[in-house]
């Protein structure tokens, strides 16, 4: 039995646990030589692919984008004997000033039915966090074979990745017993609260998840933490700042207090965290704020410590702060909360296929060099929550995911496609 030692060390603020894991002894077949062959052969034509799908814009908002990028990804799928779907969501209610329900883009489902045993749930996310109103619109190939664009990483690299090993696959007749079915969700950037459901249906239908999220430094994560949101809505009076000051409640100071008290729930030693990531409030300098209101982000490291999060908040919302004599029934607090991803635990199917992937990945060439805890949410815990054992980190090895920073490299497409036909072909096999 493989024994694993965590140790701690800490890399640009990031707690990263490495485990000592010596990668599995393995060799390479025939067949999965020509599996890197066939990746060999068409580095320009991986790299072209990866500039279109980089290029069109897929913020989550951007139904139009996320249109155009599923029926791209459909036609590919079909090509290669997927049937493939569209599952729609229900707008998502939002509590807020002046917000309207969030719309989202149709889900792609493509499925394949072969004679293997195991039925395999590949998974992956159209959205990315960049709007189409962003500066950062398009993939740039630098000399040192540096890529820079948004999504590079996460994910539409992995979805490149994806979709060069089903072809590699495919041409050498090796996906004919295949039983998978590829969901890509266009929501996964707002936690997604629209395709949970399907996530949850297709993975009791399935025996293994892998999820092609990029890593990061060559490490692949083993377990993640558990994520939630929150939002809350403060209603006050408007009225003149200054010719009637004392009619009005101030929704802006009534935040203010509750977010002071909701930040407090952060516990570093119990990796809880609590983060106001938006607040807004008032309209007019010159009038007392009538609404305000704020978006918060939770993390933690199991179901018991997520729910005590949204306790305390319940808790905190349900206190007033500010009083008006004339307004008794003022400020309205009003709040909502999900804990939307479950926690991803360690699993020992999951290490299995880590342990096989860092194996493969040394005779590859690009060696994952150990395990990491993120504080980061991927649709696979929430598939892994409802019993199907899913590894993640399979797409890019990429750095600043969510900003303009993010980059990737022309070697880790290339290598991790290698490594993604190679595990694919091993779990159609079994
Ligand atoms: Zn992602």
């Amino acid at each position: 039995m493989r024994s694993f030692v965590i140790s701690l060390l800490l890399v640009s603020n990031i707690t990263i646990a490495t485990d000592e894991v010596t990668p599995l002894d393995t060799t390479l077949s025939e067949s999965e030589q020509k599996l890197i062959d066939w990746v060999d052969a068409r580095h320009s034509d991986i790299l072209a692919e990866l500039k279109t799908h980089v290029d069109i814009n897929t913020g989550t908002a951007n139904i139009a984008g996320l249109n155009d990028y599923r029926e791209l990804l459909a036609k590919d799928l079909s090509a290669l004997g997927f049937d493939t779907k569209t599952v729609s969501s229900d707008p998502i209610p939002v509590l807020g000033c002046q917000i309207e329900d969030v719309q989202i883009a149709d889900h792609l489902v493509a499925s394949r039915q072969g004679t293997s045993s195991k039925r395999l749930l590949v998974n992956g996310h159209m959205d990315t966090v960049f709007s189409k109103n962003d500066e950062f619109q398009s993939l740039q190939v630098l000399e040192d074979g540096t890529l820079k664009g948004p999504g590079v990483a996460d994910m539409k690299g992995g979805i490149v990745i994806m979709l060069n090993a089903l072809r590699a696959l495919h041409a050498q007749g090796l996906l004919q017993k295949a039983n998978m079915t590829v969901l890509l969700n266009s929501d996964e950037e707002i936690g997604s609260l629209g395709s949970r459901a399907l996530i949850e249906e297709l993975a009791q239908k399935h025996d293994v998840g892998l999820v092609f999220e990029g890593s990061y430094q060559n490490l692949v994560t083993r377990a993640r933490k558990g994520l939630g949101q929150a939002r809350l809505k403060i209603t006050g009076r408007e009225a003149h700042a200054g010719g009637a000051h004392q009619e009005g409640v101030s929704a802006n100071l009534e935040l203010a207090h509750k977010i002071i008290a909701i930040e407090k729930l952060t516990d570093y030693q119990r990796k809880m965290t609590v983060n106001t990531g938006v607040m807004s409030g008032g309209e007019k300098r010159n009038t007392v704020p009538g609404c305000a209101d704020a978006y918060i982000d939770l993390r933690f490291p199991s179901e018991k410590e997520g729910e005590e999060l949204v306790e305390s908040i319940r808790a905190i919302a349900s206190s007033k702060t500010m009083a008006n004599s004339k307004f008794p029934d003022l400020p309205k607090v009003e709040a909502w909360a999900v804990l939307h991803r479950p926690a991803k635990e360690e699993n020992a199917a999951v290490d299995a296929l880590i342990s096989e992937a860092m194996g493969l990945s040394v005779l590859i060439g690009e060696p994952i060099v150990g395990t990491r805890y993120s504080g980061g949410g991927t649709d696979g815990s929430i598939a892994q929550a409802v019993g199907l054992p899913t590894m993640d980190s399979l797409g890019m090895d990429g750095l600043g995911a969510h900003s303009t920073r993010e980059e990737s490299t022309v070697k880790s497409l290339i290598a991790r496609t290698k490594l993604a036909a190679i595990m694919l072909a091993r779990q159609i096999e079994k």
